[in-house]
C-alpha cells in the first residue's frame, strides 16, 4: 500500500454515506470498518483492489449440491445447428436478429457493408493472431445471411472513409491513423529496391508481387499510416529485460492488426497493400502528422503517445481518403535543447550535436561498396535532421525511448501544460529538460514494475488511458 493515505476518517467517510451515527441498525452490522480511504479500495486479494462491497465468502451465492454433480460424457454432442433445428445453416439467425433490432430501432436503416466488413474481419483472425482462418468475403461473395447480399464496393467520401477506417482500426488496437497521398513528393519515399524486389508504381488494377517485382497499382492513391503503442510502465523500465518484453509485446498486436486492416478493406472492396518494408516509417508519420521528427532519428515523438509508438507501418490503398498534414507542437525544437536519449543510449548510437544535412551523419560506411554502399543506407538523404547511426544501435534495447521525457505522454497534468508552453515558445526547453528529470520522467528501476498496482498493468499492453486520445 502506497504511503500517502488520505486523510479522510472514517466517520467522515460513512457520514458520506450517510450510515454514520447512532440508529443505522442493520447497515452498521454489515459496514465496513475503515481507517482512510486506501482500505476502501484494498482488498487482501494479491494486489487486487475491489469494492468494499465485494466479499469473499467461504462458498459460491449459487447453491449446489455436489452429490448431485458428476462429469459429462460430450461425445456427442451436435453442431449448433442441429440442435437450433436450422436446416438452412446456424447464422441464418442474422435475419431474425435483423428484426428484432428494428422492433427497438425503426429508423435503423439495416446492416451496411462497413457493418458486415468490420465483423468479418475479426471473424478471419478468430482465436488465432498470426493468420487468417478464411478470407473475409469480397463485397460480391457475400451471402444471403443478412439482409445484404453480393453488392458493390463500399462508397463514402474520403472525409467519411477516414472516419471509418479510424474507427474500425481503433477496435482492432490501433492508437493513430493518419493518410498521405501518393503524389510526386511521398514516391521518393519508397525504397527503389528491396532485397531483389524492385519497387514500381504501374498502370495495372491489381497489386502484384513476384521475386523480381513490387508492383504498386496507379489507382492506390493513399497511403494509411497506423501506429500501436508500447505499454509505458514497461517502456520507462527499458533497456532491462522485463521492460524489453513491451517490445515483442507491442509487434504481437502488429501483426494481428496487419491481417485485421487486411481483411477489413478487402471486406469494403478494397486494396490493402502492406508497405511496412517498403517505406520508412518515421517519414510517412512526419509527413501524415502523427508527430514530428526527433533526436532519436526513426523514432516519431507525438503529442499524444510521445515516445513510445512502436508499431508504424503503412498500408497503400485504393480507398479514396482524405489526407492528413504535418504538424508542429514544439517537440522537434525541444530535441535541440534536451538530447536525454543521446545520454542514456548505452551504446551511443544517437547523435549529441546539432540537426545537419549531412545524411552519412558520421557514417562513413554509407559509401563503402564493400558493406553495400549507398544499397543499404539507413537514411533517406535530403532533411536537416539528426540520423541515428546503425552501426551502433542494438535496434531494441529502447533506453532511449525509455529515457525520453516525452515517454510518459499523458500521465501528468503538468505535461500537458509542459507540452502547451513549448508548442509556442522554446526559451523553457532547457528548464523543463531539467524538471523532466525533478519529475522523475523517464527511466524507472525494473524491479519495480513487478509491484505497480494491478491498474497499472493495461491488458494487452495497452494503456486505455493513451488510446482514448
Ligand atoms: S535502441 Fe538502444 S542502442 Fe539503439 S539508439 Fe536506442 S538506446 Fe541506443
Ligand atoms: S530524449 Fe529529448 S532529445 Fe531525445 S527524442 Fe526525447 S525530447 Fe528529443
Amino acid at each position: 500500500m502506497h504511503s500517502f493515505h488520505s486523510t479522510v476518517s472514517r466517520r467522515d467517510f460513512m457520514k458520506t454515506l450517510g450510515l454514520a451515527g447512532a440508529g443505522i441498525g442493520a447497515a452498521a452490522a454489515v459496514s465496513p470498518v475503515f481507517h482512510d480511504l486506501d482500505e476502501v479500495t484494498a482488498s487482501p486479494t494479491a494486489g487486487w483492489k475491489r469494492a468494499w462491497f465485494v466479499k469473499e465468502v467461504d462458498e459460491p451465492t449459487l447453491e449446489i449440491d455436489w452429490n448431485q454433480i458428476h462429469r459429462m460424457d460430450r461425445r456427442g454432442q451436435p453442431g449448433r445447428d442441429v440442435m437450433a433445428g436450422r436446416s438452412d445453416g446456424y447464422y441464418s439467425y442474422y435475419l431474425e436478429i435483423e428484426e428484432f433490432v428494428k422492433r427497438e430501432f425503426p429508423d435503423w436503416k439495416g446492416t451496411t457493408l462497413r457493418d458486415r466488413a468490420l465483423n468479418e474481419a475479426w471473424y478471419s483472425t478468430w482465436m488465432g493472431t498470426q493468420t487468417v482462418r478464411t478470407p473475409a468475403p469480397t463485397p460480391d461473395q457475400l451471402s444471403g445471411n443478412t439482409s445484404i447480399g453480393p453488392m458493390p464496393k463500399w462508397q463514402g467520401t474520403p472525409e467519411e472513409n477516414l472516419r471509418t477506417i479510424r474507427a474500425a482500426f481503433r477496435s482492432f488496437g490501433v492508437s493513430s491513423v493518419t493518410v498521405a497521398p501518393v503524389d510526386e513528393k511521398t514516391r521518393k519515399l519508397f525504397y527503389s529496391y528491396v532485397g531483389k524486389q524492385k519497387v514500381t508504381f504501374e498502370d495495372i488494377d491489381l497489386f502484384e508481387s513476384t521475386t523480381d517485382r513490387f508492383a504498386i497499382p496507379n489507382n492506390c492513391q493513399w497511403v494509411i499510416h497506423w501506429t500501436n503503442l508500447q505499454d509505458t510502465e514497461l517502456t520507462s523500465r527499458m533497456p532491462s529485460h522485463v521492460g524489453r518484453a513491451g517490445f515483442p509485446m507491442a509487434y504481437t498486436h502488429v501483426k494481428r492488426i496487419d491481417l485485421l486492416i487486411e481483411q477489413f478493406l478487402r471486406g469494403l472492396g478494397y486494396q490493402s497493400i502492406n508497405a511496412g518494408n517498403y517505406c520508412p516509417s518515421a517519414a510517412f508519420g512526419i509527413m501524415t502528422g502523427v508527430g514530428e521528427h526527433t533526436r532519436m532519428g526513426t523514432t516519431l515523438n507525438s503529442p499524444e503517445y510521445g515516445s513510445h509508438l512502436r508499431g508504424q507501418y503503412r498500408v497503400v490503398t485504393d480507398l479514396p481518403l482524405a489526407v492528413t498534414k504535418p504538424i508542429d507542437a514544439g517537440m522537434e525544437r525541444f530535441c535541440e535543447t534536451c538530447g536525454v536519449c543521446g545520454t542514456q543510449c548505452p551504446f551511443g548510437a544517437i547523435a549529441m550535436g546539432d540537426k545537419s544535412w549531412d545524411n552519412a551523419c558520421g557514417q562513413d560506411w554509407a559509401a563503402d561498396q564493400s558493406v553495400g554502399g549507398d544499397t543499404c543506407m539507413w537514411n533517406i538523404p535530403g532533411y536537416n535532421g539528426w540520423r541515428l547511426d546503425y552501426r551502433k544501435c542494438m535496434g531494441n534495447c529502447c533506453s532511449c525511448m525509455g529515457a525520453c521525457p516525452f515517454g510518459t505522454a499523458g500521465a501528468s497534468l503538468i505535461h500537458e501544460v509542459v507540452k502547451g508552453t513549448m508548442s509556442v515558445t522554446p526559451v523553457f526547453n532547457s528548464f523543463f529538460r531539467s524538471m523532466s528529470e525533478t519529475f522523475n520522467y523517464g527511466h524507472k528501476e525494473p524491479e519495480s514494475w513487478w509491484d505497480l498496482p494491478l491498474e497499472q498493468i493495461p491488458a494487452y499492453g495497452v494503456n486505455p488511458a493513451l488510446l482514448v486520445k
